[in-house]
């Protein structure tokens, strides 16, 4: 941060914090962690922001774009100069970044650094001394919303999930009434309606495809049946039937999940497509899907499995791949909000927004451990891992309790 200047009436003046966008390094990776729509809100606050040329270019966010909405234009290292880094993939996921040489002790950088898995990037980081916000922790509280990249990212990945399977699908989605003949609507089953699916729903809808979906907590088969699907009620106890909208399921024990494969295997098999969706946070996704169960889909049927990162919850599922099994095609799906990078980089760069809007107070950088969003997306400070959740994936001890704990371990 620069220093503060003396004004021509001998006023010190507080400098203004200053946000760098880098251009992302992640292979695959087009998005943009801010986009020219989200900086009104954080110039009003007093932010400098500098993106380093060409940064939004991929997203379709020209830097002319950024200049005309007030920010500056320069490279990676004044980008990396600012008191606020902000990306999408933090040093993209790479511990041995180059760009770890630009991180300084103190510097606030703040994006999606998978810090449960990425250990090793999480402890090069920490080395570094700068203090890392990773919004996947941030916690899904009502306030917490407008920062949840989970969500606003999950969302572009369920209606993407759907145009995939529209495309692989050798079938229309519409029911149509023709002089040729009618063609009946496809069927779509979607597992797990958390934020992805609910959008997958919505999008085959839309569509005019005929929707179910099941989810393990029965609480969202008010949200299934606005979106004008229909709920598969299965006998099985899940023990989460209470679990409101947007809050995260539990594991289901071996047997519960084995017996909900035996009865869903008959809605599968009736299905033109399936979506999955299913996710347990911290957790490899549940096998929803057997080969047995795949097998007894029709030739040309498609799965798209979005949760192929966390293991899928289709066992022949084989991420970032579409494999073809007995005719049915299973889409591995990773990644797929950096393929409609435009509108996932602006409903990221809102959250980013959002929550860099957090730790502005006064036109000042203000860390506010108080701030439960802020101290539970808080992975490293002051050279320390400071996230317990994050510790104890790095094999570090348990933190010291709060009134015990040094200068930079609160948690
Ligand atoms: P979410 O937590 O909002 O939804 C997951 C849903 O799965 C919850 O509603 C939960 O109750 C349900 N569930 C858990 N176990 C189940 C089971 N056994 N049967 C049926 N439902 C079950 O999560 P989300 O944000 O919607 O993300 C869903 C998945 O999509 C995650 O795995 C996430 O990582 C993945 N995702 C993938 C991409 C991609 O590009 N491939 C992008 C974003 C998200």
């Amino acid at each position: 941060m620069a220093d503060g200047t003396d004004s021509p009436n001998g006023e010190v003046t507080k400098p203004s914090p200053t946000l760098g966008i880098p251009k992302e390094t992640a292979p695959g990776e087009r998005r943009v962690a801010l986009s020219p729509s989200a900086m009104p809100g954080l110039i009003k606050a007093g932010v400098r922001i500098v993106i380093e040329t060409g940064a939004g270019a991929a997203a379709g966010f020209p830097d002319s774009a950024y200049l005309d909405r007030g920010a500056e234009i320069g490279g990676r290292r004044q980008a990396f100069d600012a008191d606020i880094v902000a990306m999408v993939r933090v040093l993209g996921g790479d511990p041995t970044s180059p760009d770890l040489e630009r991180l300084r002790f103190g510097q606030v950088l703040i994006g999606m650094a998978a810090p449960l898995a990425a250990t090793e990037l999480v402890t090069a980081i920490s080395a570094r001394g700068a203090t890392l916000f990773s919004l996947e922790l941030v916690p899904r509280i009502t306030r917490a919303q407008a920062m949840d990249v989970l969500s606003s990212q999950a969302n572009v990945a369920g209606y993407k999930a759907v145009i995939l399977a529209a495309e692989a699908l050798p079938k229309m989605f519409p029911l149509l009434t023709t002089a040729a003949g009618t063609i009946a609507p496809a069927r779509v089953f979607v597992m797990g309606a958390g934020v992805a699916g609910l959008s997958a729903i919505a999008t085959a809808r839309r569509l005019g495809a005929v929707v179910e979906a099941y989810d393990v907590r029965s609480a969202v088969k008010e949200e299934v049946e606005s979106l004008g699907a229909r709920f598969v009620e299965l006998p099985l106890e899940t023990g989460q039937e209470g679990g409101g909208s947007g809050a995260y399921a539990q594991a289901l024990s071996e047997e519960t999940l084995r017996k909900q494969r035996e009865l869903m295997a008959k809605t599968v098999a009736g299905s033109d497509v399936v979506i999955t969706t299913a996710q347990v946070q911290g957790k490899r996704a549940p096998i929803l899907l057997t080969a047995e169960m795949v097998a007894g889909m029709a030739p040309g049927s498609v799965i798209v499995d979005l949760a192929a990162d966390q293991g899928g919850n289709c066992e022949l599922t084989k991420p970032n791949r579409t494999v073809e099994v007995g005719g049915v095609r299973i889409i591995g799906a990773v990644n797929l909000p950096a393929t409609i990078p435009f509108h996932a980089s602006q409903t990221f760069g809102k959250n980013v927004a959002n929550f860099v809007g957090l730790l502005i107070r006064d036109g000042a950088l203000t860390v506010d451990l108080e701030d439960d969003v802020v101290r539970e997306s808080m992975v490293c400070q002051d050279g320390e891992i400071v996230h317990q959740r994050v510790r104890e994936a790095v094999g570090a001890p348990p933190a010291p309790a709060p009134e015990d704990a040094p200068e930079g371990i609160r948690r």
